[in-house]
């Protein structure tokens, strides 16, 4: 369907972007995935997205650099002719000590896990602002609301990006734009199952043991949040009973905030 509404989903080559990608499409989205990816992973998401029956494109970007997010956002423009939705989720996780963290990696989470969503909402938005309607829908985590050790580069990008969010929701409430921010806590994708892998090694345990003692310290529910239900909290706040959801954070983390 040529004039159905279009979402842009970055990093949704994997895990949670992935998910929402095939939620929106479900949901009579066209879409443009991007991510990083070998070939034969690039088409395997665009297969599940496709199988919805929408018209769903991929187009690769690095997201660490601003001139690449900025031509991402002008492709989709392009190629669809708008942006309805756009979900910043491109992400990822570097653990140390602060006093030994890696510059160059402190750099790239600030680079992805925060710059790039700015980069994408400043691009994106005159569009939305002209038509006088858009959903942007930031992924931040539970690391944008409550600190852990030894994430520092990952837990300021996403107290950023919570922040970002916010301002972004007031510049724009009157102008039919909402922008809020998903907070899910553990999510079992390939950015979880390192930590996973990396903590069986270090505890010489399984990694079956591994992953109850992740969900002990920090979930009560001592469950993984799927990715399809951040699939769905997204259809949500793009549904007409998000007109008035906006500058919020909906934290999906099995009680773990409510500590
Ligand atoms: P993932 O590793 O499965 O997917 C990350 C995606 O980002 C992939 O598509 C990857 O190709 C893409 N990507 C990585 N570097 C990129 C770059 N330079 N340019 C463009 N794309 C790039 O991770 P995930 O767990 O699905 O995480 C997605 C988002 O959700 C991240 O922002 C992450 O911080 C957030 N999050 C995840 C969890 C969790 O438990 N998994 C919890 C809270 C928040």
């Amino acid at each position: 369907m040529s004039d159905a509404p279009v979402a842009l989903v970055t990093g949704s080559t994997s895990g949670i972007g992935l998910a929402v990608a095939e939620a929106l499409a479900a949901a009579g989205y066209r879409v443009l995935l991007n991510g990083l990816g070998s070939a034969e992973q690039i088409e395997a998401a665009r297969a599940r997205a496709r199988a919805h029956g929408m018209e769903v494109d991929f187009r690769e970007a690095d997201l660490m650099q601003p001139a690449e997010v900025e031509a991402l956002v002008r492709y989709c423009e392009q190629r669809f002719g708008r942006i309805d939705v756009l979900v910043n989720n491109a992400g990822i996780q570097h653990t140390a000590r602060v006093e030994s963290f890696p510059v160059e990696q402190w750099d790239r989470v600030i680079a992805l896990n925060l710059s790039a969503c700015f980069h994408a909402i400043r691009a994106a938005l005159p569009g939305m602002q002209a038509r006088g309607s858009g959903r942007i829908i930031n992924i931040a985590s539970v690391h944008g609301l409550v600190a852990s050790e030894e994430k520092s580069a990952y837990v300021a990008a996403k107290h950023g990006l919570v922040g970002l969010t916010k301002v972004t929701a007031l510049e724009n409430a009157e102008s039919g734009i909402t922008c809020n921010a998903i907070c899910p806590g553990w999510v079992l994708t390939p950015l979880v199952q390192k930590q996973i892998d990396a903590r069986a090694e270090r505890e010489c345990c399984d990694k079956a043991a591994a992953e109850r003692q992740l969900l002990r310290e920090k979930e009560p529910t001592l469950r993984f949040t799927r990715p399809e239900d951040i699939g769905a909290a997204a259809v949500f706040l793009c549904s007409p009973a998000g007109d008035n959801v906006t500058g919020t954070t909906l934290a999906m983390d099995g009680g773990w905030t409510a500590r």
